[in-house]
């Protein structure tokens, strides 16, 4: 059975809508598929209506990545089968989106500042009825040749300490672990191994995720080091967590597939575990 528990849409950075997302799924041979944008869950219903009406055998989890802040640095929460109907948790959710819009605002006054004016608009332009995210500030930047490329969007002005970051005031690790929970869901850590930290910090970042009610964490990604698995699967287990996998597609590429490669030790316990996926929003049994 393929299983991948992280993927975006239109509705954040991706660049396939939900439907495009379920087609190409279906190509892959996906059989259970999350899709977890931004701090949104807006393309959940659109997805698993396709899949209904077209009769494809593919399970859509309804899921989301929380942003969140933690001793300056921009951790991300997966949450897998929250209730993307919950009027509380769409009433949280609000709070992140605003700040996104801040936070957009923000970016482009620093890059007016640095002689690039009008980046703003040209983003909310490229974002169109998505939430507005660095990605599409990035591609703005390479719209106006500002930057040949995305990735020197962010190396240049967008990541972090360069010249037109903005510190974002995200909700905290144990906010997002609660709304994700108090909508039914698991909270899963995203891509630990992507963050730029030493060994000694992501041992701490796990441990803080873990005792704050966390339930797993991602532990393969795509083209990782051997070693460096090893170490995603011994921090863990030391924190006795679930393990989940995720391809983290965001668009079609040499380098990113959905369902690619994404199979986990047999002696890890996987997030599933207790999940129905006989039914189509994986129940738990
Ligand atoms: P945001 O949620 O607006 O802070 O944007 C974060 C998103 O930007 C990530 O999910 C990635 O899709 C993308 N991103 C972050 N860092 C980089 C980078 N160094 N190069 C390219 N894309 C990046
Ligand atoms: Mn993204
Ligand atoms: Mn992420
Ligand atoms: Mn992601």
């Amino acid at each position: 059975m393929k299983i991948d528990l992280h993927c975006h849409s239109t509705c954040s950075d991706g660049a396939l809508t939900p439907v495009e997302l379920v087609q190409r799924a279906q190509q892959m041979q996906v059989d259970v598929l999350a899709i977890t944008d931004h701090d949104t869950v807006t393309g959940i219903a659109a997805a698993r209506d396709y899949v209904k009406s077209s009769n494809i055998k593919l399970n859509v989890i309804a899921g989301i990545e929380l942003s969140t802040s933690w001793h300056g640095f921009d951790i991300h929460v997966v949450g897998l089968r929250v209730n993307n109907d919950d009027p509380v948790f769409l009433d949280r959710l609000e709070g992140q989106l605003a700040e996104r819009d801040k936070r957009a605002e923000r970016i482009c006054d620093k890059l007016a500042k640095c002689g690039h004016q009008g980046i703003y608009d040209i983003a909310l332009d490229i974002a169109g009825d998505a939430q507005i995210s660095r990605n599409h500030i990035a591609k703005a930047l390479v719209q106006k040749s500002i930057c040949t490329h995305p990735q020197q969007a962010f190396s240049k002005y967008l990541g972090k300490n360069k010249k037109a970051h903005v510190s974002p005031k995200w909700i905290s690790i144990q906010e997002a672990i609660k709304w994700i929970h108090e909508s039914g869901g698991q909270a899963v850590l995203a891509h630990p191994g992507h963050y730029d930290m030493t060994t000694k910090w992501l041992r701490r970042l796990v441990a803080e995720f873990a005792e704050a009610g966390g339930d797993a964490m991602e532990i393969t990604h795509p083209n990782m080091a051997a070693d460096k698995k090893k170490l995603l699967q011994q921090i863990m287990a030391e924190n006795a967590l679930l393990a989940s996998v995720g391809s983290d597609f965001h668009f079609p590429s040499r380098f990113t597939e959905l369902g690619r490669r994404l199979n986990i030790p047999l002696e890890c316990k996987p997030v599933w575990h207790n999940w129905n996926l006989a039914t189509s929003d994986g129940a738990i049994q």
